[in-house]
């Protein structure tokens, strides 16, 4: 059988481009130097497209590729897709939803931990021998606080049921109210208001860009922590930063910037924020799973199958 045309808009691992290149002619368009060049040697041919979460695909490239026929997003999230427009294309779009959901769900208490027993200043103060000198300063326990999840779906549950078992109560905030016995919130400002922890989890995109604003974040207040595990579109950066700089908030876990891997200096510099650089699924056993439903995927369409994991 003929090969399919796929283009490649992300950098990806090893043992999701050797399945790619072994089922699929691949062409490399994230490291191309002169990506109009290959855009008119292979355009009019590419039917596949395989990107990373993180990436993106704009209409203005997607117009030029006019067999295109399907999107194997390597990642949950799919707002680099327009995927509005790829229904009215008929372009299938495919993610990689569930296999990541406990790792990203660990990254996210990992943080609640880090920030509320200042484990990071910690492991930095053992480092810099000044333990001799003394101990290091209280922290704060996460027992009995309260944590609201915004975007309850499989990794906000997930997160959830972690936190639970640190002994923390959970609310949530989302656009509908779920059979979970939960304390819903209709109102973003007011869960922030209530909670300890404001922990994102919902999708990005336009319909979630700064849905933290400053105004959530005034209502979080000096008792309350971010945590952001979810996409950087959806935090105000600007107003984080003010707000940690003030201490308005007591602080910031992140593992997702508005223009990653661009980090301002001044959210490096505030030692009230937990940084990580986006590793919430960043394990082998994690990204290994993502592979094999890319390739399924791709496999599953190229034999004119049901796709296993279709987002449209
Ligand atoms: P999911 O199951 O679709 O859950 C998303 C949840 O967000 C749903 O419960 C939805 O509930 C809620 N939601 C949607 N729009 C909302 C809004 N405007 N305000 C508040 N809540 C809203 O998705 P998932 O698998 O849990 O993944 C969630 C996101 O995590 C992904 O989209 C991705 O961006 C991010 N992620 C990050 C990493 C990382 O490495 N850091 C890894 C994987 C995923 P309603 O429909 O009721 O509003």
């Amino acid at each position: 059988m003929e090969k399919m045309p796929v283009l490649v808009l992300a950098p990806l691992p090893d043992f999701l481009m050797e399945p790619l290149r072994a089922a699929h002619a691949c062409h490399d368009y994230f490291h191309a130097e002169d990506k109009a060049a290959l855009l008119a040697s292979v355009g009019a041919e590419i039917r596949g497209i395989v990107m990373t979460g993180g990436s993106v695909s704009p209409v203005a490239l997607l117009e030029q590729l006019p067999k295109l026929e399907i999107i194997s997003v390597f990642g949950v999230g799919y707002d680099g897709v327009p995927v509005d427009w790829c229904r009215t294309q008929g372009i299938r779009v495919t993610n990689t939803p569930d296999v990541l959901t406990e790792d990203v769900a660990d990254t996210a208490s990992a943080l609640v931990l880090m920030t509320s027993r200042q484990l990071i200043a910690a492991n930095r103060f053992l480092h810099a021998g000044s333990w001799t000198q003394g101990a290091f300063p209280l922290a704060h326990a996460v027992r009995g606080k309260l944590a609201g999840i915004v975007g309850l779906g499989r990794i906000g549950k997930a997160i959830a049921h972690r936190l639970e078992a640190h002994g923390m109560r959970i609310a949530y905030h989302g656009r509908t109210q779920q059979e979970v016995s939960w304390e819903f919130f209709d109102s973003l400002i007011e869960l922030a208001r209530a909670v300890d922890f404001l922990i994102v989890a919902c999708p990005g995109g336009a319909k979630t860009k700064h849905l933290i604003n400053a105004s959530v974040l005034e209502a979080l207040g000096a008792k309350g922590t971010l945590i952001n595990i979810a996409r950087g579109s959806v935090v105000d950066e600007a107003a984080l930063i003010a707000a940690l700089q003030r201490g308005s908030i007591r602080g910031a876990g992140l593992d997702v910037f508005e223009h990653e891997p661009q980090v301002p200096d001044a959210l490096m510099q505030c030692e009230n924020a937990v940084l990580l650089p986006h590793i919430g699924s960043g394990t082998y056993e994690t990204r290994r799973e993502m592979a094999r439903l890319v390739v399924e995927n791709l496999a599953a369409h190229s034999r004119g199958e049901l796709l296993l994991t279709p987002v449209c």
